[in-house]
């Protein structure tokens, strides 16, 4: 484990002591916490406060029952905590649904870091802790650890998301004796920044793209590129689940309006500051998600059934499809790369949509991931969606060992989930049989 270097000893005695004194960890397991009922929540919603129904934490006590914001399951929610005192937590002595009813201050941060966790969870578990279509290489291992949400500030932010702060509004941790947790900024709380931290745990520590400990140990060693990997898939996380959420709330398009990503960051970006470097990847995403680019000129087919014109499209199908190829990147790529994490998108279109593919290539090549399907011309691995380049004369982009399916173009039998390539005397040219 690669602990050298002053800044990460420093840290790790800080947050140590912080995590002990400051942090109210809830001490009580959750095996005594295995019931849950449902609750009324007010949060801070995408405009406004809402009041929701999800479930909470609830137990029997010899004068009722009582209620916590935590959610005792697998990728369970540890209770929601800060550094204003105690969480708060409600009792009734008929057992009636709870009601988490503050309007205002830490209180509703704390239940809007709940709710929003609550709703990163719902979309993670429906749509990215799953076996994609076209996922060939058996099960993925995807961790079921759960995450406790702390709403803290001041000098306790500063400390627990060292070295990030001031500039961030939250992070990520995860120390060995305590578990992930996603710390989050009072005063400046929003649905979206706890969507982007849980994005951290979901997209990022349950599929183990996380550094020892979760500390941003890339980002104090310099290594930018893995600190944007980590921010990219966060962001792209959080924008498959507020776009659902959009169209879940409104119940129907809106004409794909909104493109918010700008059209200005272009890959590879100099190293230099990790947000900036892992933006031309986001917009990408965000772009074919909304199904266009910000000129509007190149336009996702997210039809239900792309060769029936006569519908409109579909935000539904855009964002389950963006989810499976999300999720396949995640589970196809080691090593925090967000260039490869690019291409393994482009590719899953190119194998499982294929009608789909070309505006989603377009929309990734103007954004510097310009990546060519299994069979193109190449000289270089970077060239290829798969990142594997056979290059000799008349040979071309392959797949990774054992994704490409039958029909497919190959070279080796390696190459074909069926390990069949059948390659005409004198060519290099293949097609993966069965
Ligand atoms: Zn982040």
């Amino acid at each position: 484990m690669p602990l050298d270097g002053g800044i990460m000893s420093i840290q790790l005695r800080r947050t140590v002591g912080a995590g002990a004194a400051l942090l109210f960890a809830s001490t009580l397991s959750t095996a005594s916490w295995a019931q849950w009922q449902a609750g009324r929540i007010t949060t801070k919603d995408v405009s406004g406060t809402t009041s929701q129904y999800v479930e909470v934490g609830s137990t029997r006590t010899p004068a009722g029952c009582e209620y916590r914001l935590q959610l005792p399951l697998a990728w369970g929610i540890n209770e929601v905590s800060g550094d204003r005192g105690p969480p708060r937590r409600l009792s009734s002595a008929s057992c009636a649904n709870p009601s988490f009813d503050f309007t205002s201050g830490r209180e509703l941060e704390e239940q809007t870091a709940y709710y929003w966790s609550f709703v990163a969870r719902s979309y993670a578990i429906a749509n990215l802790w799953i076996t994609p279509p076209g996922w060939p290489l058996g099960p993925i291992a995807v961790s079921k650890t759960g995450v406790q949400p702390n709403v803290i500030g001041g000098g306790n932010f500063a400390t627990a998301c060292f070295p990030i702060a001031p500039n961030a509004d939250g992070c990520m941790r995860v120390w060995p004796h305590e578990g992930p947790k996603i710390h989050l900024e009072a005063g400046v709380l929003t649905p979206e920044l706890v969507v982007h931290e849980y994005g951290h745990y979901a997209a990022g520590f349950a599929y183990g793209h996380m550094d020892a400990f979760g500390f941003s140990l890339p980002a104090a060693t310099g290594d930018c590129m893995k600190l944007a990997f980590q921010e990219a898939i966060a962001d792209m996380f959080k924008f498959l689940v507020m776009h659902d959420r959009r169209y879940a709330a409104y119940a129907g398009s809106d004409g794909f309006g909104p493109v918010a990503a700008s059209h200005s960051a272009r890959g590879p970006i100099a190293c230099g500051d990790a947000y900036v470097t892992a933006l031309p990847v986001q917009q990408a995403f965000q772009q074919a998600l909304w199904g266009t680019d910000y000129s509007r000129k190149i336009v996702v087919n997210w039809r239900a059934n792309p060769l029936d014109t006569t519908k409109p499209n579909d935000p539904h199908i855009a964002n389950r499809k963006m989810a499976n190829a999300f999720t396949y990147a995640l589970a196809l790529n080691r090593g925090h790369r967000i260039d490869q994490l690019a291409g393994s998108l482009v590719e899953w279109f190119d194998v499982n949509e294929p009608r789909r593919a070309d505006a989603i290539r377009k929309i990734f090549g103007a954004h510097g991931y310009l990546v060519q399907p299994y069979g193109a011309a190449c000289t270089a691995h970077p060239q290829c969606a798969s990142f594997r380049c056979d290059n000799r004369p008349g040979a071309g982009c392959v797949a990774q060992d054992g994704m490409c399916p039958a029909g497919g173009f190959c070279t080796t039998h390696q190459q074909c989930r069926t390990g069949t390539c059948k390659v005409a005397a004198g060519s290099l040219r293949g097609v993966c049989t069965n």
